[in-house]
Order: structure tokens, then sequence, then C-alpha cells
């Protein structure tokens, strides 16, 4: 039996004149990651998207999993795609559908006919198909105003669809329909949720990690690469940049007050990333950040580490608890990656005491004893490039 999948683009429909070319992004994303299950065809139509494996060995479970992870469907289902004849569909009705009918008690048919030639008109369609399924599971009866199960039947111009409930997809836009920005990534909880979130909204993601070898080890770099593995399983390849920043660290102890310390490093962490994410043609910075989670990321230290910035810096955890970010990085499944131990280049140098309430002037008078823009600039022109697929 020929089965296929129909997909409800969430936002897209509201999209106006727009819509068009956010579906050719969806659909070439679709393509993209099923480039391993093999050929499929793709036909949108009034805000649904059909796609229509063309090889005999398609793997439509493998094929769910991965439309799990792809942003800009909201809902998707498979469909059985039978020969136009009644009985044809009769028969096929309660089989194709007996996992589902197996686990409810009330249910209801709805047929749609786009081909008016078919000699049953809805209501006889959705009767029949009724009555077929009663016949295959005596135990159910029909509810018409809150059934357990919709069954949908559709004649269409070439096929009859069969289809039983929607599977929930991932929401938000298309990635690349939003833009591109560069999440700076540590081994933490939050980055990896905040690079998710922003993909959701169809934001394409480069990342950024500052290791600090040998205080940092190669388990964390290997933490970061497979945090952005999981990641790109919904964003698609990230480019991730490695920056050195051992040096810069050390040249901050000798040289700077150690209240300041965290907060300066945070301005080279922008400026670096400003550079890089310029270069590599993002429009915005992305952080894991949350007010008050540390005395990092008080409204005055955050106001410090964005004057640096050119950019704009997003911060879509910024009044998420951390409970709520957990929940999500357990759903997304970054949650047993990030719990694992190791050590970042922040909590290396963590001062004992750091500054609360900190001031623009007070970070400019401190890093006066540092030549700001050749550390930049060696850090920039040492990152290693890699791409995380
Ligand atoms: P996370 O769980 O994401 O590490 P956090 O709550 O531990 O966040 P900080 O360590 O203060 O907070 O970091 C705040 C943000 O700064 C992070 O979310 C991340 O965006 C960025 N950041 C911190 N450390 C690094 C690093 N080593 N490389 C790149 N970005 C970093
Ligand atoms: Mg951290």
């Amino acid at each position: 039996m020929k089965e296929i999948i129909l997909i409800k683009n969430g936002e897209l429909a509201l999209k106006g004149l727009n819509r068009s070319s956010f579906e050719s992004v969806l659909a070439k994303t679709i393509r993209r990651r099923f480039a391993q299950l093999g050929k499929v065809n793709i036909v949108c139509q009034q805000s649904t998207m059909t796609i229509d494996p063309q090889e005999a060995d398609f793997d439509m479970d493998k094929a769910i999993s991965v439309l799990e992870k792809v942003f800009g469907i909201a809902g998707f289902q498979r469909a059985a795609a039978v020969e136009k004849d009644m009985a044809v569909i009769l028969d096929t009705a309660p089989k194709y559908l007996a996992e589902q009918l197996e686990s409810i008690s009330t249910f209801k048919v709805e047929a749609k006919r786009s081909d008016k030639k078919f000699p049953l008109k809805s209501p006889e369609i959705s009767r029949d198909v009724g009555e077929a399924i009663l016949n295959a599971y005596p135990d159910l009866t029909v509810d018409v105003h809150n059934p357990d199960l919709t069954v949908t039947v559709e004649i269409r111009d070439n096929y009859a669809y069969i289809r039983g409930d929607q599977i929930k997809g991932a929401g938000g836009m298309p990635v690349g329909t939003g833009g591109k920005a560069a999440i700076l990534i540590s081994g933490g909880i939050d980055s990896p949720v905040a690079a998710w979130m922003m993909s959701k909204r169809g934001v394409v993601l480069d990342a950024i990690h500052f290791a600090s070898p040998p205080f940092t080890s190669p388990q964390s770099e290997q933490k970061v690469h497979d945090l952005l593995a999981q990641v790109a399983k919904y964003s698609g390849n990230i480019a991730l940049f490695t920056v050195a920043f051992t040096d810069i660290q050390q040249k901050i102890r000798a040289n700077c007050p150690e209240e300041l310390f965290t907060l300066i490093m945070r301005r080279f962490m922008m400026r670096i990333s400003n550079e890089i994410a310029k270069n590599n043609g993002c429009q915005a910075l992305v952080t894991g950040e949350s007010i008050g989670q540390v005395a990092s990321q008080t409204m005055p230290a955050l106001a410090c580490t964005d004057a640096v910035a050119e950019m704009p810096v997003f911060r879509p955890l910024i009044a998420m608890d951390k409970e709520e970010i957990i929940r999500i990085s357990r759903k997304i499944e970054t949650f047993d990656i990030s719990i694992r131990p190791y050590e970042d280049c922040c909590t290396v140098f963590t001062p004992k005491h750091p500054r609360t309430r900190p001031t623009v002037e007070m970070l400019v008078e401190a890093e006066k004893a540092l030549d700001v823009d050749a550390l930049v600039k060696e850090a920039v022109e040492t990152a290693r490039f890699e791409i995380i697929k």
C-alpha cells in the first residue's frame, strides 16, 4: 500500500504573500533531511504540503521521526493513498488505522470530496466507512461531537487518502526564513536551549565557543560538539568557531582588578564574537543569559557586555526560570549532555567577589591595561572552524 505524509504549515498560512517563499524553504529543508531516506515528491496546495515517497523501501517511521524535528510544521499526518474505489477504501480504512482504533472508544468519519465525479457524496462515504470500522471493531461507538479519533477520507484527483489523527509538529518557522545569528555556546544547560529557541524562529545558526586549554579539557570541547550535534537535528548544520581564550584570560588576571574579571572576560567574548559573526554574515549574537541567574547577568552587568557589541544581542531565555529552561533541555535532549561534568572557561577564572553594579566607565578604565584590539584580532584570526552535523 502506498503511504504519503500530509503537512500542515504552522504559522506559514498567515504569511500572505511571503507564503510561497516560506513553503519553498520548508520543502528544501525536508528534501535535505530526507536525503538518506530516498527521493520524495513535495507538492504544496492550500497550506497543506504533500510528501510522496518515490522509493519502495522508503522508511516511513524514520521519516516521521525526522519531521518531528523540522521547524515550520504545526502538525502532520500519515495517510494511506489508495485507488478511488469504495470497496478498496472500505477494506483499507479499518486495517490501516488498526493501531489507533484499538486504543480508543469513540470515533467519527469525515469525508471530503474534491473530485466531484466520485459516485458517492461525502455523507455517504462517511456513513459507509463508519460502518466498515464498526464491523471490524464492534466495541467502538460513533461520537460526532467529541470523538477520540477522527478518521478522514479525502477523495482527490489521483487517489483516495485515508488518515487518522494528526501528529504534533515542532512548530515555529522554517530555518532560513529568520536571518542568521551566532550563538555563544558553552557546555552548560542554557545556551543550547537558547540556540534551539532561535532556530525555532527560523534563524540559521553559527556557533562560537571559547576554550581555555589546558584549564578546560578536550572533554569540554567534545561536550560542546555533542550539544550542537543535538541542536543540529532541528536547526540543520552549524558552523562552529572555537576560540582560544587562555591568553586573554591570563592577561586579564595579571592586569585587571579581580572583581571585574568576569565582566571584562564577557566583554572580550562579545567583541570577538561580534567580529566572527560579522565576517560570516550574521545579523545578531545570541546568549543563554537570564536575568539575575549569576552576578554577570544582572541588568547593569548585561548593559556592560552589550556596550561592546555592535550588533543586537538576543537572549531568548532572559525571563525564563531555570526549571522552564531545564524542561526544554530535556525535551530537546540536550540536558543529559549538559550535566556531564566539565570546566567552562568562565568558571575557571571566577572571582570570589564579582562586582554586581559595574559601570561601563569602570570597565573601560580597567581595560586600558590591555591591548584590547590586538587581543581581539589575534583571537579572531586563530579561531578554529568546523561544521557540526
Ligand atoms: P550556560 O548554561 O549556557 O553555560 P550559564 O548560566 O552557565 O549559561 P554563564 O556561564 O554566565 O551562564 O554564561 C552566560 C552565557 O554566556 C552562556 O549562556 C553562553 O551564551 C555564553 N558563554 C558562557 N561561557 C561560554 C563559552 N565558554 N563559550 C561561549 N559562550 C559562552
Ligand atoms: Mg556556563
